[in-house]
């Protein structure tokens, strides 16, 4: 039957493949929503700033929506998604389609504009914004729901049929995509006031309702299909959990009948009871898996899949910017479709396309080589019906030989293998690196080097950037200033650092970090083995995207990266200057990752990289280093399963970067995050000398540790106010956190110190602030 369609040979357009009026069996779980320039964000932002109106915004919106419809429907996309738009989040959609508004934001009912939506996302004047949080393992963040018993559900955001109408105006016909009703209850919390444990899966009964309305409006205008995504089935599931998908689903089933339903999976394996109960589900004629993250699934797929129902197959990875390996897809497809039969599999996404960059024709200035190696979002489409094609017999032979010529040239590529940093970082593995001496003894011989009062005061690395800092390095950038006059601007703002920090009475100072654009990038570009884009920017909340490097070779350090700044500052004081570094675990999880090799080896080999710096910060003169591992946790892998593994390298890598330091030298790290109860061990087996963390917006969840009596000899710095607001806090109040501590920690490990660095504050802000700091410390130490 594929053989009787219409088929049009592919044209080259600009430097991507377009093709014409074709619908192979191709779908795409959902696309970025800011713009390959980022028009969404400007837009958002200037609307926020009242420097335009809603119809401004709601026109960037609509002709990005439509830019991207018409550019997947160009390129034969058969499966189309729509609603995967936002002006904010998609977990914030779902919420506003329910109703589920919470009372302080007064909600009257009716249709939900632009000023409920934001002030649930932001805040306004009055009240604040609801909380955000990770989803998943991406570093997207969505908006979390807050639902009890009182919430009063009801239609308020016809969004999704409006979106399905607009495309359909424009010639589309698409597949509506809804977070389905068991993600959007696991991944709420219980309102303020309503109790912890208060079972959210209790209020199935209450949203389905508004799903029904939904799809009934959906079904009338005339769509066929639907896609519900469900990710958390990729979860350690309760048996409970389990059932409400058997039951939300089998509630759906009158309403959902006379339309195909996909239910989306993405981000791991599917655990195996977990795939029974999915592809039993009634009602459902075909189930998305993520190919890319969960190479068992295919196992479990192999071992038996449900006759006549279709398999979304997400062979071309959402999450990074590799061109597919289009040869070792085409074979892992053909070999599904012995499985579940030749018209029933779809080429798809491992995901949505969300969390890649958006179209590699904005990247005019990156090397040839390596851009014949990526792929972003515009191009993953096009992979994805060229594999369609293939499947269906069309198979574009100069497609795939360019792209085997790409993939060849990635293995081969003298810029990717550099046998020394090969061999060292393999030799690594299985081994253990710690330093010799246990971290008491290392302390007492610090102590007597470094000589500080007790409750020493520090900072976390960077002061604040003003927009003149950020002119001088933009400028040295671009070559408009000298390298002299940048270097001269730059020794003097760290002068202007250091002397306040004097003049404050810190203790362990910081060199202000004000050659840093950003903890990562910073040292990417130093690194070989990474490359940079100009446009490759990711969503990562609300208007706010990251741009990653792409870590594509062997790293390895050509030349000291920090060494001439700190030893600079070092010798404008005294006191203790700490070198600023960022950990190998954060450089690795902030980037784009080669995907040729495992992780932990491109970890362990920044590992390496990085301990070439600490050592060369050693005899600089530098006696503490900072290395941040803002990221760590960050990498936990969602199965509960896998977090030994991933714990066990990190760890690793982050000791191997400072095992070759004297007693003398004191290793510092911080992380920016609270919530590391469930890892403390691995924090402990990290052997830092001194840990700061964040810890100001959760003080009794992080203490609560030692209180159970989990022993921690090393320095500890849990911060004593929250960097995150504008508020300055009183010594009072600073002393009376110190006290809390005191309870529970040892006189002789606490360090004083903010959550985190000061970069995004005002000096207005942060003098008073630290004043206030170091009062408190110095009030303190006089009672003890
Ligand atoms: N040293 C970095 C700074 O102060 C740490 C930032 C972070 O932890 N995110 O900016
Ligand atoms: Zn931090």
């Amino acid at each position: 039957l594929t053989m009787t369609l219409n088929f049009v040979k592919p044209v080259r357009i600009g430097s991507g493949y377009r093709v014409l009026s074709i619908k192979m069996a191709s779908h795409i779980v959902g696309y970025p929503r800011m713009g390959p320039k980022r028009e969404l964000k400007f837009a958002l932002e200037s609307f926020w700033d009242k420097k335009s109106s809603a119809e401004d915004l709601q026109k960037v919106a609509a002709d990005l929506r439509s830019s991207i419809w018409k550019q997947m429907a160009d390129a034969g996309i058969k499966y189309i998604p729509s609603n995967t738009f936002s002006y904010y989040d998609q977990v914030l959609d779902t919420a506003t389609m329910l109703g589920a508004v919470p009372p302080r934001y007064n909600f009257a009912g009716g249709e939900i504009g632009f000023d409920t939506y934001f002030s649930m996302a932001r805040g306004n004047a009055s009240v604040p914004a609801m909380e955000m949080t990770k989803w998943f393992d991406t570093n997207y963040h969505y908006i979390v729901p807050e639902l009890g018993p009182e919430v009063n559900f009801s239609y308020a955001s016809h969004k999704a049929v409006n979106e399905y109408k607009e495309a359909k105006e424009l010639g589309v016909d698409t597949v509506p995509v809804l977070v389905g009703p068991v993600t959007f209850l696991l991944l709420s919390k219980p309102a303020k006031g309503v109790e912890k444990t208060f079972p959210l899966l209790s209020l199935l009964d209450k949203i389905l309702p508004v799903y029904k309305e939904v799809i009934g409006e959906l079904k009338a205008a005339g769509a066929s299909w639907i896609q519900f995504d469900e990710p958390t089935l990729v979860l350690d599931l309760e048996s409970h959990q389990l059932e409400a998908f058997t039951k939300a689903y089998s509630e759906l089933e009158s309403t959902l009948s006379g339309l195909n339903v996909i239910v989306e999976t993405y981000f791991a394996d599917i655990p195996a009871e977990t795939y029974k109960i999915l592809t039993a589900l009634k009602g459902v004629t075909g189930f998305g898996f993520d190919l890319v993250r969960g190479a068992k699934t295919l196992d479990l797929i192999k071992g038996g899949f449900p006759s006549g129902k279709y398999l979304f197959a997400g062979v071309v990875d959402g999450r990074n910017i590799w061109a597919n390996d289009l040869a070792a897809s085409l074979s892992t497809l053909q070999s599904l479709e012995g499985i579940v039969g030749k018209d029933k599999l779809v080429v798809s996404t491992s995901c949505s396309l969300l969390h890649t960059a958006v179209d590699l024709v904005n990247e005019p200035k990156l090397d040839k080589e390596i851009k014949s190696w990526l792929a972003f979002a515009a191009q993953k489409v096009v992979e994805v019906n060229a594999l369609a094609k293939a499947l269906a017999g069309e198979k574009d032979e100069a497609f795939f030989s360019e792209n085997a010529a790409a993939q060849a040239s990635r293995k081969s590529s003298p810029r990717v293998t550099n046998e020394a940093v090969q061999k060292a970082a393999a030799a690594l593995r299985g081994s253990d690196h710690r330093r010799a001496t246990t971290v008491s003894a290392r302390l007492d011989a610090q102590q007597k080097k470094l000589n500080l009062p007790v409750l020493p005061t520090t900072t976390i690395g960077s002061f604040p950037q003003t927009l003149e800092l950020r002119r001088v390095r933009r400028e040295y950038k671009a070559k408009k200033i000298s390298e002299d006059d940048y270097v001269k601007a730059i020794k003097e703002e760290i002068s202007k650092v250091v002397k306040l920090q004097e003049e404050l009475d810190i203790d362990v100072l910081v060199h202000g970090e004000p050659e840093r654009n950003d903890m990562v990038e910073y040292f990417g570009e130093q690194l070989s083995g990474f490359a940079f884009t100009a446009n490759g920017w990711v969503q990562s909340y609300g208007s706010r995207c990251v741009k990653p490097p792409i870590i594509y070779g062997d790293v390895s350090r050509p030349n000291p990266m920090t060494v001439f700044w700190s030893q600079t500052a070092q010798s404008m004081t005294k006191r203790p200057m700490k070198g600023m570094l960022t950990g190998p675990v954060t450089i690795l999880n902030w980037s784009f990752v080669r995907n040729d090799q495992p992780r932990f080896e491109t970890c362990y080999q920044i590992a390496l990289a990085i301990k070439d710096e600490v050592e060369d910060l050693e005899k600089a003169g530098i006696n503490v280093i900072q290395i941040d591992e803002a990221a760590l946790r960050e990498g936990l892998p969602l199965r509960k399963a896998e977090h030994a593994f991933y714990l066990d390298w990190a760890v690793h890598s982050f000791r191997i970067t400072n095992v070759g330091v004297q007693d003398t030298t004191q290793i510092h790290t911080h992380m920016c995050y609270s919530n590391f109860n469930d890892i403390i061990h691995s924090i402990i087996d990290m052997d830092a000398d001194v840990i700061t963390i964040e810890n100001s917006r959760s003080d009794e969840k992080l203490l609560s540790v030692f209180r159970e009596g989990v022993k921690y000899g090393a320095g500890i710095g849990p911060g004593v106010y929250d960097i995150h607001s504008p508020r300055i806090p009183s010594t009072e109040e600073i002393a009376d956190r110190i006290n809390k501590m005191l309870a529970v920690l040892d006189t002789n490990i606490l360090w004083v110190n903010p959550d985190c660095g000061l970069k995004t504050r005002k000096y207005a802000e942060v003098k008073p602030a630290l004043e206030n700091m170091v009062s408190a410390a110095k009030l303190i130490r006089t009672q003890l």
